[in-house]
């Protein structure tokens, strides 16, 4: 149940655009809209759930879907050496209350000699 008040659920439905870098069945990724390292990526599930607590809990196939894209998009994109990282809870920084991995490197593949 996709929910119209989220913003994440809009750009899962595409109603509203995002830079995409890849989807799957269960899982999107795009850009986030204001980068914090050279690769700042989003993975987010396509269904709605609050956290990577609630997608834990309650949708175990659609949690390895995602995990599985963000480390592929990763390896695809960075040296190797990267962080995917779900903040959870308004205290620890978690702005948009719909799941998302935020897949952050400061060392793309693309600028290495
Ligand atoms: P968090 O603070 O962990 O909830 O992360 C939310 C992230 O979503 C932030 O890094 C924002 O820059 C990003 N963000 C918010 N709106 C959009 C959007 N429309 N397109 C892409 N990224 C977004
Ligand atoms: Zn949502």
């Amino acid at each position: 149940m996709n929910n119209q008040d989220c913003i994440f659920c809009r750009i899962a439905s595409k109603d509203i655009q995002a830079n995409l870098v890849e989807e799957t069945e269960h899982s999107l990724a795009f850009w986030d809209i204001s980068p914090r390292q050279p690769i700042h990526i989003l993975v987010i599930p396509k269904r709605h759930h609050a956290n990577i607590l609630e997608l834990t809990n309650n949708a175990p196939d659609e949690l390895v879907d995602l995990m599985r894209l963000g480390t592929r998009i990763a390896s695809d994109k960075s040296s190797g050496s990267f962080r995917l990282s779900f903040n959870t809870g308004a205290e620890a920084g978690q702005t948009v209350f719909h799941a998302h991995g935020h897949l952050t490197s400061r060392t793309p593949k693309d600028q290495l000699a």
